[in-house]
Formats: C-alpha cells, sequence, structure tokens
C-alpha cells in the first residue's frame, strides 16, 4: 500500500524517555522509529533477534538503546528500566508490546505447556514491565508519573475461533489488566491505556503457521485491508502523549472497522 504519510511528525510535541519491549520487529519496532522521530530517548527490549535490534537502532540513528530482555523474567524488566535511567533518567513511557502466538489450532488441541507459554509471555510479561513502571512512576513512591500504553489486540473481543483462543484470552487479560490499574494509579500521576491492533502486517503471523494471514483476513475489516505497523505505532505515541491527558483505564481499537 501507500506508506505516504505514515508517521509524519504532527503538531506533537512530546519528549521524554520510553520504554518499549519487544522493540526489535513489528509495531514495537514501527513505535521506536515514530518515537525517535518525535522527540523521546529510546530505550528498547528484544528477546533473540540481535540482529534485528541493532537494524531499529540504526533506524533511530544509533541514538536508540537496545537491551535484551525477556519480559518473563523481572530481572530482565529492571535491568531494561535501569539501563534507560543510567543513559537518560527515569522512563516516562512504557510501551508494553512483547507478545507472541502459536501456530492456528483448535482448542482441543493445545497442549498445556503452549498455554503456559503464551501467558507467561503475553499476560505474566506485560504484569511485570507495568509493575515495574508503576514502582518507578507512581508518585506515591517518589516518582514522576508516567504513561503505560498495553498493546492488546482485536483479538481479545473476537475470541480467534479456530486460530488461538489462548492467545485471545492472554489479550483480554491485559485489557482487564488496563482497566484495573489505570483506575488504580489514576491518582498517582500514571496513565494506562492500551492499543488493540487489528490484522496488521508484522512477523507474529508467521509463528501462527500462515505469513499471508492478513492478506486472507482482509477481506472482512470494513475498511477492506490490513493495517501497517506505523498506524499502531501513531495511536501508541498518542496515548503516550499529553495530547491524551484526560485518557486512562481505557483502550482504542486500530482495527479498521473490524
Ligand atoms: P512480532 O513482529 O512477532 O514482534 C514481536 C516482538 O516481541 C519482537 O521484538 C520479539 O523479540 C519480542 N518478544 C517476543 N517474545 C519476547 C519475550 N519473551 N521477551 C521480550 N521480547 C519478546 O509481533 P508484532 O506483530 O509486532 O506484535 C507486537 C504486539 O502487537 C504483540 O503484543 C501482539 O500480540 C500485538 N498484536 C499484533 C497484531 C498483528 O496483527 N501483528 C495484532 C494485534 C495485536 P525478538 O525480535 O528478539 O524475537
Amino acid at each position: 500500500m501507500d506508506q505516504r504519510g505514515l508517521n509524519e511528525v504532527t503538531d506533537l510535541q512530546p519528549t521524554g524517555v520510553i520504554v518499549v519491549t519487544g522493540g526489535s520487529r513489528g509495531i514495537g519496532a514501527a513505535t521506536c522509529r515514530l518515537a525517535h522521530a518525535t522527540g523521546y530517548q529510546v530505550v528498547f527490549s528484544y528477546n533473540s533477534n540481535a540482529d534485528a535490534a541493532a537494524t531499529v537502532v540504526a533506524d533511530c540513528d544509533g541514538a536508540a538503546i537496545a537491551v535484551q530482555a525477556d519480559v518473563r523474567h523481572e530481572a530482565d524488566a529492571a535491568n531494561l528500566f535501569d539501563a534507560a535511567e543510567e543513559a537518560f533518567g527515569p522512563a516516562t513511557v512504557l510501551v508494553n508490546n512483547a507478545g507472541i502466538l502459536h501456530e492456528q489450532v483448535r482448542f482441543d488441541e493445545m497442549s498445556v505447556d503452549r498455554w503456559r507459554e503464551v501467558f507467561d509471555v503475553n499476560v505474566i510479561g506485560s504484569f511485570i514491565c507495568a509493575r515495574e513502571a508503576v514502582r518507578r512512576m507512581s508518585t506515591r513512591h517518589g516518582g514522576a508519573g508516567g504513561v503505560i500504553v498495553n498493546v492488546s489486540s482485536a483479538a481479545s473481543y473476537l475470541g480467534s475461533p479456530g486460530e488461538y483462543i489462548d492467545y485471545a484470552a492472554t489479550k483480554a487479560a491485559i485489557d482487564t489488566m488496563t482497566l484495573g490499574l489505570g483506575k488504580e494509579v489514576a491518582t498517582e500521576g500514571i496513565r494506562v491505556n492500551a492499543v488493540r491492533p487489528g490484522v496488521i502486517y508484522t512477523d507474529i503471523h508467521a509463528s501462527g503457521g500462515e505469513p499471508g494471514r492478513v492478506d486472507r483476513v482482509a477481506g472482512g475489516v470494513p475498511m477492506k485491508r490490513g493495517g501497517q505497523a506505523e498506524e499502531v505505532a501513531d495511536a501508541i505515541l498518542w496515548l503516550a502523549s499529553d495530547a491524551s491527558s484526560y485518557i486512562t483505564a481505557t483502550t482504542l481499537n486500530v482495527s479498521g472497522g473490524r
């Protein structure tokens, strides 16, 4: 599709230190690139793909910092925030983006090991990073406040039958965490919101065994197309910015009407 106009810098004037989990590819990478272009100091994590992480650092004119950090591990999450703080100062934004899915199968064919892994990364990993952010950002703990943007999915309200009900359920958990945590820290200088991307052109669909899934599904999207990672990044950075200063504990569908 025509990429013209995606992520053009507008009148947003955000500055701060943004931590993006899973910034090496897909939506996270697009978020890092746009954040850099709009004036943020960017620190992002990757799990295993160091080459992809290096590409994102280069895309950010060498100014971004990539940290190998598995979101499932509390020490890694702390290390990610420490790296940001040492380089640029306390994080002002967390984008809780890292996520996985497994092969498309029926529910009655799924293994418990698979469920444990997808819940461990998508739910526990996001919880760990959000907790780390609250401990550092909350005025209750002496912090200066901040913003958390969780990356959920349209799967949370579609359910993903025949594909990955487990993945969909993890995203419903993210929606609920967004709601509850947003309310819990509303007077502590922290806004918590989520985006729910629809079908977006990234590598994640190959993990599900169908690299071309976006084009198969696109006909069912009211806008009749898949989305670009940059279109999700735009929404994430709007929620991170003061332009959304009265918005918390809510979710924004970025799904072409799906
Ligand atoms: P992607 O292209 O597969 O990228 C996933 C990213 O997450 C990579 O940077 C990967 O790091 C990182 N990651 C995976 N496991 C991790 C772990 N344990 N610890 C730290 N980082 C980890 O996926 P994407 O499509 O951009 O998805 C990003 C988010 O959007 C996910 O939460 C996903 O559920 C959500 N989403 C995507 C779509 C879509 O259609 N693409 C739709 C709705 C929601 P490595 O590069 O090191 O592997």
